[in-house]
């Protein structure tokens, strides 16, 4: 089953790329989501303008409801790694830009909640990890913004620096 989810995955991405011109790499594809979440897109930031990306599967709902893990969750992944490589990292992550991909690029309803026993209420789909010394700190947008402009944020424990380490997108 893991193997059909790689196939669909270099598809998925090949069709994006031609769709928006682009050459966007694949994402690295591991099955260790467990819980109620179906699937999550990770983006480490690598330089000032590049990232590395990796989709995260939860391997119980492969095998339960594998379909819906190949028409669903795993679109709705791809086009958060389309969104910020078109549109950048500055967009809501289920705004407009990712709708748009979603129906044009993919031909997929921008459905938010997969088809799936996947949480119901998330706040935050986008959390941003930041890393001290001694353990990470999840950030969410507003914090984010305001980290980027230049505000500097401390660990209460080790007192050491925040340093940005990667954006989440789950759900
Ligand atoms: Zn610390
Ligand atoms: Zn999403």
């Amino acid at each position: 089953m893991q193997k059909s989810v790689q196939t669909r995955l270099a598809l998925l991405v090949r069709h994006a790329n031609v769709f928006y011109g682009k050459r966007m790499p694949v994402p690295k594809l591991i099955f260790d989501l467990r819980g109620m979440t179906a699937g999550q897109l990770v983006s480490q930031r690598i330089t000032r303008s590049k990232s590395i990306y990796t989709i995260r599967i939860n391997n119980q709902l492969l095998e339960r409801s594998a379909q819906a893990i190949l028409t669903e969750v795993l679109p709705h992944e791809v086009a958060h790694m389309v969104v910020d490589w078109v549109f950048g990292k500055r967009v809501k992550p289920h705004g407009v830009e990712w709708r748009q991909v979603m129906r044009e690029c993919f031909e997929c309803e921008p459905n938010r909640c997969h088809q799936l026993p996947t949480e119901q209420v998330r706040h935050h789909p986008r959390r941003h990890i930041y890393q001290c010394d001694c353990q990470e700190h999840p950030f969410t947008d507003r914090r984010h913004r305001s980290a980027m402009k230049g505000s500097h944020y401390i660990c209460q424990s080790c007192r050491g620096t925040l340093v940005f380490k990667a954006t989440l997108v789950t759900d």
